[in-house]
């Protein structure tokens, strides 16, 4: 039943749901790690929590587990991953058997598979399923041609700038276009730029790859169209932003007229663009990276067509390798996935389907999904702890020494303007017009592309849709939407370790409470702080909470920024900024709720372990994992979030109670005085 009042009861007496969502009908009263949420077997109790409290809860699982030859990285989300994907695949095994009719559910996520795995009629058919394409990249003559190309929508390719429809974030009420650059085949300008060995070494082998794929397709001069590509995008590069500043809202939100943009950025028809786009219609604009665009204009006005032809040729290839036959699908893996991300196999054929069907319709399979492993209770549960976290970051705003009065009344209002979805949309995305046909892989991909384009650019035409949900049920994940003001969390993280109803309530604290802390602390993180609670881009602070928040954030950032992932690969505290603040202050929200959750009570000892000390062992767990150095590399340049290691200790050294309930002491390596511990909310 669904409580009619805010509740704080403990986690474990609300959510019984449990109880009937295991298959055998037996209810499994036992939580699912440990004797009550945490794997003691796998801390090492050799080192010290005060010197590394990531290893010290995860020690012995980091140096004994490999990661799967087929993975980047390995840790608490992946087994959740994994789990989902073989639920996933069952779905698709039986919606694949099913003869359903066409247009149906289940034929669709049936015969897309069922035209993936097809692998011999893939071989068979080599390049000629998107011979078209080349037949009109191949008819190309002018800037104009090369515009018309990049503006089709059934075919992948890449070009200077890339569109998004989103809300307006200076109108919640509308959805408004924003450009963005684009442009580059590797993960970031720092590839392009940086002379690290590193960067150095993978642009050599991008080239080598792009000559490789170049030659597969039959094309002539392989390497010197490979040379001319890799010189095209380092310009490219040149007039990209740092990361790190594209995550500012207020420098990316540009509202200008097309007509403007034309004055502004020459040397490229962007009326012709967006014609040809299907976006005749749109006279008004945001240009995100602004700046950057006459410069972009000016590369796209002064490249030869014929380089763009090799450049667009390139990049048809890489976006539909996974859908070509196996000599270029294995090309593509051995840079993007092995030199890349230093993955030594591909995975299966069968995950890779599973994965297509998810991107493609993966809403068609979070319905069937959220059926069968979804319980009706457990949205209502859900919202409880949710309300019990929003109820913990109330009481701690009263209590903000920083802040004044004024700044105070607009962040609960805020708070309380806040929108929560939980499980699956109310609402599912129409797939009608989508035809999948069952021995036509490329076909349905590129019918995909063009469906997901116009299903976009639609939304143009109508008020914004309260019910759109960016992530599929069947995500290990979670998401705050600033322009929004609303937290999601798919079905598929509300599972050990995250959440479990058998385990404490300690652990449940530390786990899923601190990511629902976590995701309304992006409400109020660096650039979260910068709406209201509509969504509107408003600045809503004085100029002295502005400057106490800046100070507090500058500390937190002078300390991310000194933490070393590899060695001569630090943090970017500004990349990461926004998922730090969203940690600490979704931990400490998160230990407030517990606290209020035990009412005065104390917790009791368990195996030796205080409530609190629980709680933070249950936060280290989640973020238990091991990367490639390929990939931790990657990562550190394009990711928001900080490293596992550092979500953990980064976040728990800035807070009293981790010292008070370990013990932690000036003599620790995580020691941090008094003083230069930062707390925000
Ligand atoms: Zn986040």
């Amino acid at each position: 039943m669904r409580p009619t009042t805010r509740s704080l009861a403990p986690i474990a007496a609300l959510l019984a749901f449990a109880a009937c969502a295991t298959a055998d009908g037996q209810a499994a009263r036992a939580p699912e790690i440990g004797a009550w949420g945490v794997d003691l077997a796998e801390m090492d109790p050799r080192v010290s929590p005060g010197d590394d409290f990531y290893r010290h809860v995860n020690g012995r699982w980091l140096t004994s587990y490999v990661i799967p030859s087929d993975r980047t990285n390995y840790g608490s989300f992946s087994v959740l991953a994994d789990r989902a994907e073989q639920q996933v695949f069952e779905i698709i095994e039986e919606a694949e058997a099913a003869g359903a009719p066409q247009g149906s559910s289940e034929q669709k996520i049936g015969d897309l598979y069922a035209s993936f795995m097809d692998e011999a009629a893939v071989e068979a058919q080599g390049l000629a399923p998107l011979q078209d394409a080349f037949d009109d990249l191949a008819a190309v003559r002018t800037h104009a041609d090369v515009l018309r190309f990049i503006a089709r929508d059934d075919v992948a390719s890449n070009g200077p700038v890339g569109a998004a429809v989103d809300v307006d974030f200076r109108n919640p009420d509308r959805y408004v276009l924003y450009l963005s650059h684009a442009g580059l085949g590797l993960p970031d300008r720092d590839y392009y730029l940086s002379d690290a060995e590193r960067f150095v070494d993978v642009r050599a082998q991008y080239e080598s790859h792009i000559a490789a794929m170049l030659t597969l397709a039959g094309v002539a001069d392989a390497a010197a169209k490979a040379s001319s590509i890799v010189a095209l995008e380092t310009r490219i590069a040149q007039a990209h932003w740092e990361r790190a500043r594209r995550r500012d809202r207020e420098a990316t939100y540009n509202l200008m007229t097309v007509e403007a943009l034309a004055a502004y950025a020459p040397g490229l028809d962007w009326r012709l663009l967006l014609d040809e786009a299907g976006l005749a219609a749109v006279d008004e604009i945001v240009a995100r990276e602004k700046d950057s665009f006459p410069t972009l204009a000016r590369i796209f006005a002064d490249t030869p067509v014929a380089v763009w032809r090799d450049y667009l040729t390139f990049h048809v290839l890489r976006a539909h390798a996974p859908y070509l036959p196996t000599a270029y699908a294995e090309e593509n893996f051995k840079f993007f996935g092995r030199t890349l991300t230093g993955q030594p196999e591909e995975r299966a054929r069968w995950r890779r389907g599973v994965e297509l069907v998810g991107q493609s319709v993966g809403f068609e399979v979070g319905k069937i999904y959220v059926d069968r492993h979804f319980p009706p209770e457990a949205k209502a549960e859900m919202e409880v702890l949710v309300d019990t976290l929003k109820a913990a970051f109330a009481a701690r705003l009263e209590t903000l020494d920083w802040m004044t009065e004024e700044t105070r009344a607009e962040a609960r209002a805020k708070l309380a303007s806040f929108t929560t979805k939980i499980g699956y949309p109310d609402e599912w995305e129409d797939y009608s017009a989508l035809e999948i046909v069952r021995d036509d892989l490329m076909g349905n991909v590129r019918r995909v592309n063009a469906w997901t384009w116009t299903d976009m650019i639609d939304k143009l035409d109508g008020p914004v849709d309260e019910h759109e949900w960016f992530m599929t049920p069947q995500t290990v994940n979670a998401y705050y939407s600033p322009n929004r003001n609303e937290i999601v969390f798919p079905a598929a993280i509300l599972q050990a370790p995250f959440f479990d109803p058998y385990a404490d309530d300690a652990v449940n604290y530390g786990g899923i409470g601190a990511v629902i802390g976590h995701e309304i602390g992006h409400g109020f993180d660096d650039q979260g702080r910068k709406s209201d609670g509509r969504g509107f881009l408003r600045d809503w602070w004085t100029a002295s909470d502005e400057a106490a928040f800046e100070a507090k954030a500058s500390a937190l950032g002078g300390q991310y920024s000194s933490y070393e992932a590899l060695p001569g690969h630090t943090l970017n505290a500004e990349l990461t900024m926004g998922e730090n603040i969203g940690d600490l202050g979704g931990v400490t929200m998160a230990l407030e709720a517990y606290r209020m959750s035990l009412g005065g009570r104390p917790a009791p000892a368990l195996d030796g372990y205080s409530g609190e000390q629980r709680f933070f062992l249950a936060w280290a767990q989640i973020w238990r994992r091991l990367y490639r150095d390929e990939e931790l590399i990657n990562r550190i340049s394009t990711d928001t979030h900080s490293p596992s290691e550092f979500r953990t200790n980064g976040v728990v050294r800035n807070i009293d109670a981790w010292y008070e309930a370990f013990g932690v002491d000036p003599g620790n390596a995580l020691y941090l005085e008094p003083g230069e511990r930062v707390s925000i909310w």
